[in-house]
């Protein structure tokens, strides 16, 4: 079972894997929004890691630490990626209520409701040249993969290359979300940084669900 204490593991490791993009995140914003991406979703993982971090283990259910986890995210960051992020963390604690631990189909549940709750935030669709074409296909791609008999971390490799290539695919979209929405063609040829992130934050969990 997923517990408190790997649940703050994982939100450590999604901060490290942020940080090692955030250059590469604030260039990819730079090209086609204002060039901030990098340090807004560092600044949001890093607060949620040390807030997540800070929680007693032995005292704080999976739904406390997502939603300590959403509150510190918020708080951090004064981007569009702030409230969606929070959002997503917020349905993520709402999906798993209750439980003092969580199995592998809770666990799964949480990551789908992720994707919802930044698709109810920011009400982009699929194809809008957003986090969402990283984050929808994700979701779907474990879902779908999430049969009797499968195994958890193949649902969730399965997710990685769907976020990777849904992150690949938003180079030849044009915006109709966000900053980037007023630039027309011109976002053409440039991958969402939004996308790209969630894409890194998706490995980060494929990598934990191993
Ligand atoms: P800001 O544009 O306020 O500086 P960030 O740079 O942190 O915010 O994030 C930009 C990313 O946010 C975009 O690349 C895009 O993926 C995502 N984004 C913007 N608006 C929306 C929306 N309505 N729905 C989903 N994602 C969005
Ligand atoms: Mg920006
Ligand atoms: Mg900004």
């Amino acid at each position: 079972a997923i517990t408190t204490k790997d649940l703050q593991h994982l939100f450590a490791m999604i901060a490290v894997d942020i940080l090692a993009q955030r250059d590469h995140l604030c260039e990819l914003d730079g090209a086609i929004g204002d060039g901030d991406h990098g340090i807004a979703m560092d600044a949001g993982c890093e607060a949620a890691a040390r807030a997540v971090a800070a929680l007693d283990a032995t005292q704080t259910p999976p739904t406390a630490v997502f939603n300590t986890a959403a509150k510190a995210f918020l708080n951090a960051v004064g981007a569009s990626s702030g409230p969606l992020y929070a959002t997503a963390f917020m349905r993520a604690g709402a999906a798993v209520k209750d439980r003092p631990e969580l199995s592998d189909d809770d666990f799964l549940r949480a990551f789908a409701a992720m994707a919802e709750g930044i698709q109810e935030r920011g009400k982009a669709k699929p194809g809008e040249k957003t986090m969402v074409d990283a984050w929808r296909p994700a979701a779907d791609a474990a879902l779908d993969a999430w049969q009797p008999g499968a195994s958890f971390h193949q649902c969730f490799d399965l997710a990685e290359r769907a976020a990777r290539r849904g992150c690949e695919a938003t180079r030849d979209m044009t915006a109709a979300k966000g900053r980037a929405s007023r630039l027309g063609e011109r976002v053409i040829g440039h991958i969402d940084p939004g996308a790209a992130s969630a894409a890194i934050v998706i490995a980060s969990i494929a990598k934990f669900a191993q």
